[in-house]
């Protein structure tokens, strides 16, 4: 058997799988010839993979696996041992005595992957035996970027990995994350001292997501639109991130009233109560979550369908991810994100005070360019991974509905005329309060109420010229003093406009222009890997019942749904309808152990579904 079919079989028996996913094979092989590597693919492209065979194809070694977070370490292993692979945590939320054993079972090379937090592994590798480092086959350091400076999420333990070369410099080093940009990921090379790794890069698209954003929409609208939304999706799970661990409460307090039983999840709360809600999420017991950033990155779910941003998130990185957690299955989901000008003035305050300004502002710049678009999104967000992605997606707002152009330069004038008769000292929400004639207290203080310009836009609404006026910002007509209180400042364009030199287009603010739709029946084309009984129906009916018999056998051995099987796993039971253990041993997912274990209970639901529509027809 070559290395390759021997990889192939352990594929096959240990997770049910066909096939290696694009560079999976090129990394596991380039691994096991003793290469470093830095591995960079989306979530859910397939990265635990890469790190897992070759621990399993190790006849006597193991792969030490370094990843951040406690929460997913020990889900990972729960998945792992549900398809019989020996894999271990140590880490501190293990007591002593467990910690114990499992470096027993090292020693006995009982163990194939050894998950452990950086901070364990390099107290805990001193004191082990040559006997149990010798057999080290390889390092892997998931979440890689955490250790850069210049990565969104910098965690100073991840530094100390920078001696592992030196002490063996004979095992393989394999860095892997969503989410690097080019400075991320070469600092990574430099901070792991892994200076000849081969880099790879898969494609950062996930075109099973849709990606949605809705401009201007702000307080009860917003709301209403959420409500509206979640109500598409009711029985499925969604993330909704929020950017203030109040604005979470409000929201699942908001949510839970109007009948969508919600929790809130921040960095604030007590170990204990976060680390309910997770499971409760994972278990499908609670559907939505209303969280900050502190929520996900410990998640490993495989069938989350919608991930709400109620305000803009601060970067592409931090977007990407968060997007990233939705469909990883595969199957279709959507990214909604709503998206105002307060929130672009909230994030330069945030960028502001960080350490480090410049970069943050200019990351926050790319992602307002994002936001506002008028031309394909997941256009921007690729090339802004340098990736290149030469089509339009057809799976964007903005390409399921083209902006409409018109001649706007009348309102142009209009703004612009608000800005200049102020002498350049209001900002964009004072502009909006003008043009539309409101006597807010600092209009009527300044008498701005006595400018020609007051209430000359009355008839676009609010959202409309929050809408406009962003644009225009986004069209160089002035710039933003963010030294000044954030007043608009005039600039030349912006003069040649107001004197009617040049005239400009605007993208006609689509009122309501909210219309994700309820999600198409699963196509063929976004299940590949069902392959040749895609063009079979699935049998809905049946799917229910099936992910009903898998939340009841998760919750008898107490592990989560998806660790029993995936949603895809479950589409493909109830198309390919197998009833012999032979006919369920091929569907996707199920492995040499997860057919043993699950093939009379979830064969006997088929059979009796079968049955009970013969008898109906
Ligand atoms: P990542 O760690 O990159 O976010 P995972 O390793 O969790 O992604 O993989 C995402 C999903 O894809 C998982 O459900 C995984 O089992 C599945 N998967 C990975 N590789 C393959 C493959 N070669 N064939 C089929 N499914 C795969
Ligand atoms: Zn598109």
């Amino acid at each position: 058997m070559t290395r390759e079919e021997y990889a192939l079989a352990l594929l096959r028996s240990c997770y049910g799988y066909d096939s290696f996913r694009g560079q999976q094979w090129d990394i596991i092989n380039h691994t096991l010839d003793g290469g470093d590597s830095i591995v960079l693919m989306p979530t859910g492209g397939g990265k635990s993979l890469c790190y897992q065979i070759p621990g399993l194809m190790s006849e006597e070694g193991f792969a030490i696996v370094i990843s951040p977070l406690l929460a997913l370490m020990n889900d990972q292993i729960d998945a792992l041992q549900q398809n019989g692979v020996p894999a271990l945590a140590l880490n501190s939320e293990k007591t002593e005595n467990e910690n114990r054993q499992t470096v027993d079972l090292l020693m006995q090379g009982k163990v194939k992957l050894l998950y452990i937090s950086p901070e364990k592994l390099l107290s805990e590798i001193d004191r082990w035996s040559t006997s149990i480092t010798d057999r080290i086959c390889l390092f892997a350091v998931d979440e890689a970027h955490c250790i850069s400076q210049w990565g969104h999420d910098f965690r100073p333990e991840y530094t100390q990995l920078g001696a592992l070369k030196q002490r063996f410099p004979q095992v393989p080093i394999m860095a892997l994350t969503a989410t690097a940009d080019r400075i991320t990921r070469d600092d990574i090379a430099k901070q792991l001292d892994i200076p000849e790794a081969r880099l790879f890069i898969s494609s950062f698209d996930r075109p099973n997501i849709s990606l949605n954003v809705v401009q201007g929409s702000t307080g009860k609208q917003k709301f209403r639109q959420i409500v509206q939304f979640i109500n598409l999706h009711r029985n499925e799970s969604g993330i909704i991130y929020c950017l203030r661990r109040r604005d979470t409460e409000k929201m699942a307090d908001q949510l839970t009233e109007a009948g969508i039983p919600a929790k809130p999840f921040h960095a604030g709360m007590s170990v204990r109560d976060k680390q309910q809600i997770q499971r409760d999420f994972i278990n499908d017991d609670l559907k939505v979550v209303c969280a900050t950033i502190a929520f996900g990155m410990g998640i490993d779910k495989s069938n989350v369908r919608y991930v709400i941003h109620s305000n803009m998130p601060r970067n592409l990185e931090g977007y990407y991810q968060e997007i990233g957690r939705a469909g990883r299955d595969g199957l279709p989901a959507e990214a909604l994100m709503f998206y105002t000008y307060g929130d672009v003035v909230t994030l330069q305050q945030f960028a502001q005070q960080s350490g480090q300004a410049y970069v943050n502002m200019e990351k926050l710049r790319r992602m307002q360019q994002f936001a506002e678009s008028g031309v394909c999104r997941r256009r921007i967000l690729l090339s802004y991974f340098n990736e290149r992605f030469d089509h339009d997606c057809h799976n964007c707002d903005i390409c399921n509905n083209p902006p409409d152009r018109f001649d706007g330069t009348r309102y142009a004038q209009m703004a612009l005329s608000a800005i200049k008769r102020t002498d350049e000292q209001i900002s964009m929400f004072t502009v909006t309060e003008i043009l539309r004639g409101w006597r807010k207290a600092e209009v009527i203080e300044k008498g701005y109420d006595r400018i020609k310009t007051f209430g000359v836009g009355h008839d676009l609404t609010v959202p409309e010229w929050n809408a406009y006026l962003l644009q225009m910002l986004q069209m160089g007509l002035f710039d933003i003093a963010y030294n000044e209180s954030n007043h608009l400042k005039i600039t030349e364009y912006g003069n040649e406009v107001l004197y009617g030199r040049q005239t400009i287009e605007l993208n006609r603010y689509q009122r309501g222009s909210f219309n994700v739709k309820k999600r198409q029946p699963v196509t063929e084309a976004v299940i590949p890997e069902i392959g040749a009984t895609a063009t079979k129906e699935m049998d809905n009916a049946l799917f229910e019942k099936l992910r009903d018999l898998r939340k009841a056998l998760a919750t008898a051995s107490h592990i989560a749904p998806y660790m029993v099987f995936s949603d895809k796993s479950l589409q493909a039971m109830a198309t390919e309808k197998p009833t012999t253990q032979a006919e369920f041993s091929i569907i996707y997912g199920v492995g040499t152990m997860k057919c043993q274990k699950y093939w009379r209970p979830f064969t006997a639901a088929i059979l009796d579904h079968i049955k009970l529509q013969k008898r109906k027809q």
